[in-house]
């Protein structure tokens, strides 16, 4: 349960959270781009590096075997958190971008082809975007888009109208980082399979904040990056499930993925490190399993909660100011607040805000289609982690207050 108490002491765990921006106490509401760090997660590196540093699976010594032990323990972690089925079904990566662009690269080249259709929807992350069209202008694919209702739901009877016996592949966000909405992945993921057709989720948005399974949702790629989950920027995850795992190619040739390696002919290994070229980020796989274990001692189910009831609170109060359209009003949200006030650009909003402490995103937010499909240039966007407060909501209300009528 998270009591005002529990809050109190989840945030004296982020040192950063003390300091001030502009001469006030800083109001962090940025948390949709990137979440701050507790200190658990910040002295896992420290330490790392004064006691173990040292190259995986490669060395007999002490500390290679150690820091291979570490690596290796957070990949358990990871399939522990996301319910995976075995650990070689969890790929390391650089982050969310980087796991997509491995399934667009790898899966793509190897068994898309001449005229296959792939469908991502009009909420989705430039990067749930570009590296599709990139594949599909190489493989002459084509690049379908499911619509979206006015509220920011996926128009999910037009995604299935979409499919035809050319599908091959649908790449889908769980949640939506502009909008908040909760995609019934499950569901599509059913519908899918029934036509043989694979899904990829784009998970950077749901993993902080829902539980997420991977075997009840059937997916076949579900990626995440751990900097939104307190882990650090640089690390990430690509689930995949076995039976990809062992029939995609590598995605970046290099050291550490082989068995044997001749001029003629290179042998690989099997199970996860075949996608793990070159010396990975060590220390960051640590620290995004040490960042599992503070998400797992709080609760998954307890930081929705908390998330979706700053983000109800929030809604209600701003949601009569003049002039002030909520972007994303689906029933099932997150905790990620878009806005767009009349005559009024996000920016100036943003900065006036920062003055007064307070960070939020303002712009597109890497989701120009959607942003064409309302006919905005952009929102100002809130979003909420486990150690924002009521408080907070109050003194961000109030400052949006203040700076809208300093701008009118
Ligand atoms: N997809 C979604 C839904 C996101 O919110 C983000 C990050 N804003 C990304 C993909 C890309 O993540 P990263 O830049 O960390 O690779």
């Amino acid at each position: 349960m998270t009591t005002t108490e529990n809050i109190l002491s989840i945030r004296a765990q982020f040192p950063i959270l003390r300091r001030e921006v502009n001469k006030k106490l800083l109001v962090y509401l940025d948390n949709a781009a990137t979440v701050q760090k507790p200190i658990s997660v910040i002295e896992s590196i420290t330490h790392y590096y004064s006691n173990t540093n040292a190259n995986v699976h490669r060395g007999v010594h002490t500390l290679s075997q150690e820091a291979s032990a570490a690596y290796e323990l957070a990949r358990k972690k990871v399939q522990q958190f996301l319910n995976a089925n075995e650990d070689q079904e969890i790929i390391f990566t650089k982050g969310t971008t980087d796991g997509i662009n491995l399934v667009a690269s790898s899966y793509g080249e190897r068994f898309l082809s001449d005229g296959d259709e792939i469908i991502v929807s009009m909420m989705e992350h430039h990067s749930n975007i570009i590296p599709w069209q990139i594949l599909a202008e190489k493989k002459n694919l084509k690049l379908r888009v499911a619509p979206i209702f006015e509220n920011g739901e996926l128009d999910t009877q037009a995604l299935y109208a979409l499919f035809n016996n050319k599908t091959k592949l649908i790449a889908i966000t769980h949640v939506s980082n502009t909008l908040g909405t909760i995609n019934p992945v499950k569901e599509i993921i059913k519908k899918a399979h029934a036509q043989n057709i694979v899904v990829m989720v784009d998970g950077a948005q749901a993993v902080p904040h829902k539980q997420v399974d991977v075997q009840d949702l059937d997916a076949d790629f579900y990626v995440f990056g751990g900097h939104k989950i307190y882990a650090p920027t640089g690390i990430g995850v690509l689930y995949a499930k076995k039976k990809h795992i062992d029939t995609m190619p590598p995605y970046q040739g290099g050291g550490g993925i082989i068995k044997t390696v001749s001029f003629e002919k290179t042998v690989y290994v099997d199970g996860a490190l075949k996608f793990e070229a070159g010396t990975p980020n060590i220390e960051g796989a640590i620290a995004l399993g040490v960042a599992l274990d503070f998400v797992t001692n709080i609760g998954i189910e307890n930081i929705f909660k908390h998330e979706v009831d700053l983000l109800d609170y929030a809604t209600s109060k701003i949601k009569h100011i003049e002039g002030l359209r909520i972007i994303g009003t689906s029933n099932h949200k997150a905790g990620v607040l878009s806005f767009s006030v009349d005559k009024m650009h996000p920016f100036d909003i943003g900065t006036l805000l920062d003055k007064m402490g307070i960070a939020v995103r303002t712009g597109h937010h890497c989701t120009q289609p959607l942003m064409q499909f309302y006919g905005i240039q952009g929102t100002v966007r809130a979003s909420f982690a486990i150690y924002n407060t009521f408080e907070e909501v109050d003194y961000f209300v109030e400052s949006l207050s203040k700076c809208l009528t300093m701008l009118r």
